[in-house]
């Protein structure tokens, strides 16, 4: 008995290893408690990076960011259509950088949710702005509730763009498909609400709308992803896994960064100080820059 148990934990632990986005405390949801804990990170990190490019490229037009919407308009433009697909890759999900320039786009979620889920690890957000390394931050509503004085900080420093992380933090689904336990939005409403509550509250709080659009635990199907775009906003996943859910030792972050290519966008975590992911984001930058990398926003670039 006891050992069929340590087998379920253990296929759950395995299972969790692999997961991208945070799979969070949402409060619909069953909490996964076997999450690997991470070696705490004890190393000081001495790197001198070399000093890096600092002209960035000129910007491609930004898609045309409509605020007002007919939500009828909507659902009954979407509300029979049903999806074939599900996952991080699925149909219309942005996955990299349209170039061969050697850029890469870290972009860090900050996925609230609990006690957890809205940390701030203080340490590498400090790290990026002392080496002056631009990100893209995508947050959720539970986050920002939480952090209401790091958020205003974070949104007055050029050097990092505020992105939408969802309002619930739910996979974005139009028929209530979960992933992780965590059930989806269950309608092309839900999936509207999930999408445009917190786009309001980012733009209420910094006077720019969100871009750009993660949903929780970075699951789609492409029915919800045409949603996002018909509300102005680009769906973007990633090309390199960056730390797993916050899960990856140092070492492992290490080894998943210098494995970018160029145009690469990185998924990462920046709500769990506790983790590793400024330790590892620590040793892979002065190995990018010295390889020739340089970092960039997801909005300096067109997507694909
Ligand atoms: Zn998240």
């Amino acid at each position: 008995m006891e050992k069929r148990r340590f087998v379920v934990l253990f296929s759950i632990a395995l299972g969790m290893s692999l997961l991208a986005g945070c799979a969070g405390n949402s409060s619909n949801s069953l909490t996964v408690a076997t999450q690997t804990q991470s070696p705490s990170a004890s190393a000081v990190n001495t790197a001198t990076p070399q000093s890096l490019p600092s002209a960035l490229p000129s910007p491609t037009p930004l898609p045309n960011v409509n605020n007002s919407f007919d939500r009828q308009k909507l659902m009954d433009q979407f509300a029979h259509q049903t999806p074939t697909q599900w996952g991080e890759r699925v149909s219309g999900v942005r996955t990299r950088l349209q170039t061969t320039d050697k850029v890469i786009a870290l972009t860090f979620d900050a996925c609230g949710g609990g006690q957890a889920g809205n940390g701030y690890d203080k340490e590498l957000i400090d790290y990026l702005i002392q080496e002056q390394i631009p990100a893209t931050l995508f947050i959720n509503a539970r986050w920002i509730d939480t952090n209401a004085d790091l958020f205003q900080q974070l949104a007055s420093n050029s050097l990092f763009e505020l992105e939408n992380h969802g309002h619930e933090h739910r996979p974005l689904s139009v028929t209530g498909r979960s992933i992780y336990n965590i059930v989806g939005t269950k309608s092309v409403s839900e999936v509207i609400d999930e999408v445009k509550m917190n786009a309001d509250k980012i733009e209420s709080l910094t006077g720019r709308r969100p871009l750009f659009f993660r949903s929780g635990t970075a699951y789609y199907d492409e029915i919800a992803v045409k949603v996002v775009q018909a509300l102005g906003m680009q769906a973007v996943n990633f090309n390199v896994l960056g730390d797993a859910g916050a899960t990856y030792n140092t070492d492992q972050i290490d080894q998943a960064l210098t494995k970018s290519k160029p145009g690469s966008i990185v998924l990462m975590h920046m709500n769990h100080p506790e983790k590793s992911t400024a330790e590892g984001v620590m040793k892979a930058v002065p190995k990018l820059k010295l390889a020739g990398f340089s970092f960039v926003k997801l909005s300096a670039y067109r997507l694909e």
